[in-house]
């Protein structure tokens, strides 16, 4: 049923294999060329086109996944969290800044509407930045940080601080205050708990949680109601990803600000997302135990290459990855459609060398 609904929004893959045929071999006539790859489908081919083919119709965002709109005349929201607590978002990015009697403490500046950081703080307060807090070191969560002027206390993990000394990005001055494990930042009657939890998208990565206002900021982590970036989000250590979700769902948070998508999340949204990740591990596992490399590859290419051994052993686990999961969660995370072959694949991979 819902491989019929996708043949009715997307090029049917032997089209466009016939397309791609097509162009190769107007490639090979032009150039003259004595041997060049062709593509040729694989069976049982998923209607989601693959990595590199471009996708015709994307599936709609699911209602779960949107949030409130962002005024385009004014680039960001700001929505209250808690005591003082706020978030300041574009619905693609998010950082937050907390009020205190003298003065505020931002976290993270994306440069994606840095320009906006000073604008939102004056909506609620005309107190100085004194603090800024670097939940890691990737600099579209905090190259905008130079556009908040001297900041006199900047602060983050000791391996942020080494990430940054190497990058020597003028955009991202170097925390003047790190910690190894945990860290109170306590100011006036506000506070905000930073403790590091080891490696899963960047060594350095914090979790930041403001106790009264039970909120918890973690970035690249959770996404609420959509699927994470490619790749788990491009994490370091994919199993140290997955052990690290467990933490964040044993944390008594109300609200979780995961650093992009148009919502903060909850409980559910994290629970959701193990589920997710759990299926595409179990799919994998099975896919990887029910595939044998090599098969129906001609005898003479096996023999000379072992790289198209492994790539058309990976695409054949993959497919089988994607088509398990397509049914059950295609609807239920927005852009299933545009990570899902990454998924698949930094999944494989995880379960094949970690
Ligand atoms: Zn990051
Ligand atoms: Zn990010």
């Amino acid at each position: 049923m819902l491989t019929k609904q996708f043949e009715t929004v997307r090029h049917p893959a032997q089209a466009r294999t016939s397309l791609i045929s097509a162009a190769v071999s107007l490639l090979l006539i032009q150039a003259g060329a004595a041997g060049a790859a062709t593509a040729a489908s694989y069976d049982d081919m998923p209607e989601i086109a693959p990595i590199g083919v471009r996708i015709a119709h994307y599936l709609p965002v699911p209602q779960q996944a949107r949030g409130p709109t962002v005024d385009p005349a004014k680039g960001y929201r700001l929505e209250k969290l808690g005591n003082g607590l706020y978030m300041i978002t574009d619905n693609a990015y998010q950082s937050m800044f907390m009020v205190y009697e003298g003065g505020v403490v931002v976290v993270d500046a994306p440069p994606a509407f840095a320009s906006h950081i000073i604008e939102a703080v004056r909506e609620v307060t005309d107190k100085p930045i004194t603090h800024l807090v670097y939940s890691h070191s990737h600099a579209d969560h905090i190259a905008g940080a130079r556009a908040l002027g001297q900041v006199p206390t900047i602060i983050a993990h000791a391996e942020t601080r080494r990430l940054l000394s190497r990058a020597k990005d003028p955009n991202r001055p170097l925390p003047t205050v790190t910690f190894t494990d945990r860290y109170l930042l306590k100011v006036g009657t506000q506070k905000l708990e930073l403790s590091y939890h080891g490696d899963a998208h960047e060594p350095g990565n914090i979790f930041i949680y403001a106790p009264d206002q039970q909120t918890l900021m973690v970035i690249d982590m959770v996404f609420p109601g959509w699927m994470p970036w490619r790749r788990f989000a491009l994490a370091q250590d994919i199993p140290g990803y997955f052990a690290q979700m467990q933490e964040i769902r044993d944390i008594p948070f109300k609200t979780l600000v995961g650093g992009h998508v148009a919502r903060t999340g909850t409980h559910a949204d994290v629970d959701r997302q193990i589920a997710f990740l759990e299926d595409l591990r179990v799919a994998a596992t099975k896919a990887l135990g029910a595939t044998k490399p090599g098969a129906g590859l001609d005898a003479e290419v096996a023999a000379q290459n072992p790289w198209a051994v492994f790539d058309d052993y990976i695409d054949r686990v993959v497919i089988q990855c994607v088509n398990q999961l397509t049914p059950t969660w295609s609807r239920q995370l927005a852009a299933y459609d545009i990570y899902i072959w990454d998924q698949c694949y930094a999944m494989e991979q995880s379960l094949r060398i970690d």
